[in-house]
């Protein structure tokens, strides 16, 4: 099994470097022409569990705001694809909802979806042996309405993306209120990941796989409180895409010391390391790794299975996931 260095989790929308969304934020008369890179750093990236969500979401709404032309969303896309690259990283699956995105801009999701591939397509031309796909995310926040509306588009320009995703906060949005927008996507075998187990707990995780048919979760780090999901899991080999700090800084864990990674892996189940929003967590691979390494006490052979796990898992390339109904 291959195991060079696979990331399957990163948000492209909010993954800009400091200094380019500093730059942009100034354009836009966001931000003061006299903030340096080194204070706008120290405003915008998290470095504690944070306390005040509103605060946040203030943070996800600078990236909303600046993201508001294709040749933007093309120049982030390639500064994340040469990002990924720097970080040794060689596979690489970005995703991005476009309601999120262009909910403040007003940019057509069409535009978006140029944008972005367009910026990933001159990444790979500059390192050609990087492969990147994106992953359709459908925000369930938004409600239903906009997720059928997500799924509809994705499954428009399915040969352009290669999965499609369910996001947003857990609490009050189900993945079961989804369930039909999903079926559809499922009819054209599409490639799945949700995100659950992240604020809640199992419950969440088994109506993603059950109900939705996620092939891969996005986190899953609850699945530690139910022994019955994690012999499912290890038995359907369905990938846990975890992402250390984020999960730290968002208190799904109350530390990386006590983050539930080596047990999942050392219970058989897939699992990979990612960086979920480097662009508010400050965050990239090497680190997230050593953070596996160091305090988790993983060693280099667990960490080697995790980048095997990452590329048995990943949509690139995109053979139908064996799992489908
Ligand atoms: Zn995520």
């Amino acid at each position: 099994m291959s195991n060079i260095q696979t990331e399957l989790h990163r948000h492209l929308d909010v993954s800009m470097r400091v200094s380019s969304l500093l730059k942009l934020a100034q354009e836009r008369g966001l931000e003061s022409q006299s903030t340096s890179v080194d204070s706008f750093r120290e405003k915008l990236i998290l470095t504690q569990p944070l306390s005040d969500l509103g605060s946040v979401l203030g943070k996800f709404t600078l990236f909303q705001k600046v993201l508001d032309r294709p040749d933007v969303l093309s120049q982030a896309a390639f500064e994340v694809v040469e990002d990924c690259y720097l970080e040794g990283t060689r596979q690489a699956e970005l995703r991005f909802s476009p309601s999120f995105v262009c909910q403040l801009s007003g940019l057509a999701w069409d535009d978006a979806l140029d944008g972005f591939e367009e910026g990933i397509q001159r990444g790979l031309k500059k390192y050609p042996d990087m492969k990147a796909g994106m992953i359709c995310i459908a925000s369930r926040d938004l409600g239903y309405d906009s997720v059928h509306e997500t799924v509809e588009y994705f499954l428009r320009h399915q040969d352009r993306f290669i999965g499609l995703d369910l996001a947003g906060d857990e609490n009050g949005h189900p993945a079961r209120d989804y369930e039909k927008a999903f079926k559809l996507a499922h009819a054209r075998n599409a490639n799945i990941t949700v995100h659950a187990g992240e604020a809640l707990g199992p419950d969440s995780i088994w109506e993603a796989v059950e109900i939705l048919g996620a092939h891969r979760i996005g986190h899953g780090i609850t699945c530690v409180q139910d022994p019955e999901l994690m012999r499912y899991l290890a038995e359907k080999q369905i990938c846990l895409e975890m992402c250390p700090t984020s999960n730290w800084l968002i208190k799904a864990v109350p530390s990386l010391a006590h983050h539930p990674l080596p047990e999942v892996l050392r219970a058989g189940i897939p699992v990979c390391i990612n960086t979920d929003d480097p662009g508010i967590f400050g965050v990239d691979m090497p680190g997230e790794i050593e953070i596996c390494r160091r305090v988790m006490g993983l060693t280099e052979e667990e960490i080697l299975q995790c980048h095997a796990h990452a590329n048995a898992a990943s949509f690139l390339g995109s053979t139908i996931p064996a799992n489908i109904d």
